[in-house]
């Protein structure tokens, strides 16, 4: 490996006991090891396992012009599987994260006092978060913008339910939520860790001719499986769920984002408070939600509940939308206000709450054991394509090996079923490119992403 193009060479040590922030150095050594993402932060988990770590990191092509390459991991033991957990961040978090001046952050120890992490330009601060803590995931969004002066502040945060330890607490991507299935927002509370504010407007260096080959990767996507398709309503049909709730999104949909440089845009804002056509402001506060968690939807709708409503409710108190639904079926809870109340006694309950370890979809999932390291929010299968499409026999098998190349490599795991274009000859094509690293095969990736999944489950 000759260069460390797509990387700014930062790692940050952030200890919470002492209030302490260090840069050490990305050593070529350890990318040439792990390569990037959840396999790195593997590396990094092991290496201060002693000190409880929680390690954020980004994938090797996190904020280049790979297709799809927006994705951050948060790496840490999980309170529902008592396993290494990998909890994946889109939308801009690992690009916000990366121009902010930092590739990869370890967190250690646990904080007196609530604190938040500040990432600014190569510059991180512990401070006092108390003016925060047991505020909700929108009003704490909204404050940490105020405090520090910028409303392009991307943030990942906890709600009540990480604050009490909740296990179904879940990491909140500014206001919508995440894919953390895994409850590590549950292990930022017992951390005393309100939230991970990030701002940067730096710059990343690539190799010359990588912006071409990935515009002609992204133009071959385009025009392949994804074509024509577009939110999370073209999702329902090939995984098999309720065509009514294909209706009720498409009635709601006020628009469909995308995270950075994806070429299916499946984040779906769907408008409750107002008609979903409306684009002027008129004065209603929070008209909608934003959601790609069609999981948490697919739950909420089965129990006749105003699904985004729901949604809403789980978003602003940080908990995990499906696993929350199943704990109110249980209850035989079926109207708004009651589920509403019940959302909220739960995310004040503590770690008394017990996850069922059931799949959030509810539709028959088969995968390995293994899969249990990942999100169970990102769906179980393929979309547009066939196993076959990505060169692959057994789905299971499959399942784990792409979500981990993705964790690995930066893109969204969700992405990753939608795209065979991306295949592991191209990436190795763009990873020796963007390394000059001649010697990075299809073995070596094969190898970093077998260690992953066997040091994560071991
Ligand atoms: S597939 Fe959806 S969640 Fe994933 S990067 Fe694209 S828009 Fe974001």
């Amino acid at each position: 490996m000759e260069t460390m193009n797509n990387y700014t060479g930062n790692i940050l040590i952030a200890d919470l006991e002492s209030g302490e922030c260090e840069t050490e150095e990305l050593s070529p050594g350890l990318v040439e090891k792990a390569l990037g993402g959840a396999a790195l932060n593997m590396e990094l988990y092991e290496k201060y396992k002693d000190r409880d770590p929680l390690i954020l990191g980004t994938g090797f092509f996190t904020a280049t012009f790979f297709p799809c390459s927006c994705l951050a991991v948060m790496t840490g033991i999980s309170p529902i599987t008592g396993g290494i957990g990998h909890v994946p961040l889109t939308w801009q978090t690992g690009v916000e994260l990366k121009l902010a001046g930092f590739d990869f952050v370890v967190i250690l120890g646990k904080a007196a006092k609530p604190m938040r992490l500040w990432l600014h330009d190569g510059l991180s601060d512990l401070n006092d978060s108390e003016d925060i803590w047991g505020k909700d995931v929108w009003q704490s969004v909204d404050k940490i913008r105020e405090v520090y002066g910028d409303d392009m502040i991307q943030s990942i945060l906890i709600g009540k339910a990480g604050e009490n330890k909740v296990p179904i607490a879940q990491l909140s991507e500014n206001y919508w939520g995440s894919a953390d299935t895994l409850g590590l927002a549950a292990v930022c509370g017992a951390k005393n860790l309100k939230a991970i504010a990030m701002r940067g407007l730096g710059s990343l260096e690539v190799a010359d001719g990588f912006f071409q080959k990935s515009l002609e990767l992204k133009n071959e996507i385009l025009s392949g499986a994804i074509k024509g398709k577009a939110g999370l309503k073209d999702f329902i049909a090939p995984l098999g769920l309720d065509a009514k709730l294909k209706e009720k999104i498409e009635s709601a949909t006020h628009r469909i984002n995308a995270c950075y440089n994806c070429p299916y845009p499946c984040y779906t804002f769907l408008k409750y408070r107002e008609a979903p056509s409306a684009t002027a402001q008129n004065g209603v506060a929070d008209p909608g939600c934003l959601t790609a968690d069609l999981a948490g939807l697919a739950r909420f709708h089965m129990l006749g509940i105003d699904a985004p409503q729901a949604m809403e409710k789980c978003f602003k108190s940080g908990l995990q939308p499906a696993a929350a639904a199943r704990i109110l079926e249980k209850k035989g809870i079926k109207d708004l206000a009651a589920a509403e109340a019940a959302l909220d006694a739960l995310a004040a309950e503590g770690n008394d709450v017990k996850p069922d370890g059931q799949s959030p979809w509810p539709i028959e999932v088969a995968l390995p054991q293994a899969a249990g390291i990942f999100s169970s929010a990102v769906p179980p299968k393929p979309l547009f394509a066939q196993v076959s499409n990505f060169g692959a026999q057994d789905a299971g098998q499959w399942w784990v090996q792409r979500q981990a190349l993705a964790y690995t490599i930066g893109i969204c795991p969700i992405f990753a079923l939608l795209a065979p274009e991306v295949t592991l000859e191209k990436v190795v094509e763009l990873v020796q490119m963007s390394a000059e690293w001649d010697a990075f095969s299809s073995d070596t990736l094969k190898n970093i992403i077998d260690t992953l999944i066997k040091k994560s489950t071991g």
